[in-house]
């Protein structure tokens, strides 16, 4: 199944797009794509309420906007340096254990949504993420038992302020969390889609020229092996995104210098099975 949320921002309802194609309107099933809904075995709830009633469901035009396309979790949580060759080109060490770090939940967005580079930034930088949704609480939870918490991928840009990450002191905090700075979608892919969520092959373009393109075979640390790790220090609640790290090919790492964004360039990423997104940068107001 692929849940879509649509509409105006912040007032988006839950959608499904069927085998088809066709993107349906699931508000009648009750439920938004929250903490609830996935804690309450809401995937199973709503694959029976889509048979019986998809065909009487309202469709949603191509035209409508999509929205993150799961509401707002209580966090988003980061792999930093995922890669072997992006933590190389980053001039950091390959890391012995996962790097985490968080990110603001306010800075999710549509993934078509206008990236906004914040006031007085100079090093807004780019990247291509496989996100991973939590579908039932993880404490503790072995890498055997990992998988079963988890409902599904999701494409993620994961936006980076490069001064405001690494030359401001602390934290990465501060570069990751600004407004738009997360487009998640198009869709939530339920786990049953993408049977192996380590070979998937993903990229990253500005302005048409090919910035990444890799393959989440490459990652240090895969999907089981992070929900378990990550358990092991947090509660994962239902609906909570986990984004597994970028590969090489951010602006921070081109030669000969780097390269960031600016109001009008577009960024256009995908991963296999999990769909693509665009967004066209714009100075904050
Ligand atoms: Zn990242």
């Amino acid at each position: 199944m692929k849940l879509i949320r649509f509409g105006q921002a912040h007032h988006e309802k839950p959608g499904v797009i069927l085998d088809d194609g066709r993107r349906i309107d699931v508000s009648g099933f009750g439920s938004d794509f929250d903490e609830a809904f996935f804690g309450g075995d809401g995937l199973q709830r709503l694959a029976a309420w889509v048979k019986a009633n998809a065909a009487s469901a309202p469709t949603v035009d191509a035209s409508v906007r999509l929205g993150p396309c799961i509401a707002r979790p209580s966090k988003i949580v980061c792999v930093g340096l995922n890669y072997s060759d992006h933590a190389k080109e980053s001039g950091m060490p390959i890391p012995a254990e996962p790097i985490l770090f968080f990110k603001a939940t306010s800075s999710l967005t549509g993934p078509n949504d206008e990236l906004i580079i914040p006031r007085l930034s100079t090093k807004t930088d780019w990247e291509v993420e496989l996100a991973i949704i939590i579908g039932k609480k993880a404490s503790y939870v072995s890498e055997a038992q990992a998988m079963e918490h988890v409902a599904g991928y999701a494409l993620h840009n994961d936006y980076s302020e490069r001064e405001w990450q690494l030359e401001r002191g602390g934290q990465w905090v501060k570069g990751k969390s600004c407004d738009s700075f997360a487009p998640l979608g198009p869709f939530l892919a339920t786990r049953d889609e993408i049977p192996n969520p380590q070979n998937l092959p993903l990229w990253l373009t500005v302005n048409g020229v090919t910035r990444q393109n890799s393959s989440t075979a490459q990652m240090i640390f895969g999907v089981a092996q992070l929900v378990s790790y990550i358990s092991q220090f947090m509660s994962l609640l239902p609906g909570d995104i986990i984004s597994t790290g970028t590969p090489p090919g951010v602006g921070l790492g081109l030669k000969p210098e780097p390269v960031f964004l600016k109001p009008g360039d577009v960024v256009e990423l995908g991963i296999e099975g999990l769909g693509q997104s665009r967004q066209v940068a714009v100075a904050a107001a």
